[in-house]
């Protein structure tokens, strides 16, 4: 994908920032003001939509037929997206209507769908997700942006709309807000999950990478939330990913204390925390190098296994 847009904070306007990571064909900055980090240049708009109708299904998961794709759907089933529906939990109410945008194969749909019997609905620009969630999952997804929808939306209303693992990849992910919020009943809750920025659960080489224009800290992704008129009602920050619900500011739902989120998530803290993670790694694959060296093969490859599956319970590593 081709990067070529301006690039001032879309938090905070600012054009004043600094390098926090670069790898292979890709750069990322930290804001000065406000700590966003932002890929260096970001994509337009056009050149971020042509992305993700035509090359991303091929580009992140290799899968080229239909039959293939309903195959690793009936491998995987829908248990991948369980713990959203625990997280949810006193949001779900009877009867409620749900919008996930950017659905991809619809699994959070259908087992929404599927477990509590919602009226269900998503968009997903990519032709053979859709059509997977659509024709494998019987679901209501179209194939459009969301500021397609918008437009010929004649105001339908949800009670929940939820983006998981999307809001990063966008561009203007201020417009994104304003458009979820258009689709949004006034008591109606906003579901994001995004990377933990500060807890990577993988080597940064893996972890940053262009398909994201951005990575949140639950410090800008408040103050994102804010800007778009949005409060924060709940906050999770797992090992691998910060899941939070919103509301609107006028709804009399209590906001998260998020007084402390400037200390907690300052540029140093979060520097200092992508650095353990470097350095950990670094550690992690000097060791392999030498195990791999100075082990037979097929020594190596048990002692792999068992020493992977230690430090994971450990919560050292978490891939
Ligand atoms: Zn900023």
């Amino acid at each position: 994908m081709k990067k070529s847009s301006s690039n001032t904070c879309t938090i905070c306007s600012s054009y004043k920032n600094s390098p926090l990571y670069s790898g292979e064909g890709v750069e990322f900055v930290m804001c000065d003001n406000c700590t966003l980090i932002s890929l260096y240049p970001r994509p337009t708009e056009e050149e971020y939509e042509k992305f993700y109708k035509d090359e991303y299904q091929k580009h992140r998961h290799d899968i080229n037929t239909y039959e293939q794709a309903v195959r690793i759907r009936e491998q995987k089933g829908l248990k991948g997206k369980k713990s959203y529906i625990e997280e949810l939990g006193e949001f779900l109410r009877e009867g409620i209507s749900v919008f996930d945008i950017g659905c991809g194969w619809g699994t959070f749909l259908k087992l929404l769908k599927d477990s509590k019997g919602f009226n269900v609905e998503g968009i997903e620009p990519g032709a053979m997700q859709a059509r997977v969630a659509r024709d494998y999952y019987g679901l209501k997804v179209a194939r459009e942006t969301l500021s397609d929808y918008v437009e010929r939306n004649s105001g339908n209303r949800f009670d929940l709309v939820s983006m998981i693992h999307v809001l990063e990849h966008f561009v203007d992910p201020g417009k994104v807000l304003d458009d979820a919020k258009s689709i949004l009943k006034s008591d109606g809750v906003l579901f994001v999950a995004v990377p933990n920025t500060p807890r990577p659960n993988e080597p940064l080489d893996r972890f940053f990478h262009f398909e994201h224009c951005y990575y949140f800290t639950p410090l800008t992704l408040n103050k994102l939330l804010k800007k778009h008129g949005l409060k924060i009602i709940s906050l999770t920050s797992t090992k691998d990913e910060l899941r939070v619900s919103a509301v609107f500011k006028e709804d009399s739902r209590r906001e998260i204390d998020t007084s402390n989120l400037s200390k907690l998530y300052s540029e140093r803290e979060v520097r200092s925390s992508l650095n353990k993670q470097v350095r950990k790694y670094r550690i992690l694959r000097f060791l392999k190098s030498v195990a791999r060296t100075i082990l037979p093969w097929r020594l190596f490859q048990v002692l792999r296994g068992w020493i992977i599956s230690i430090l994971k319970r450990l919560s050292v590593i978490d891939i």
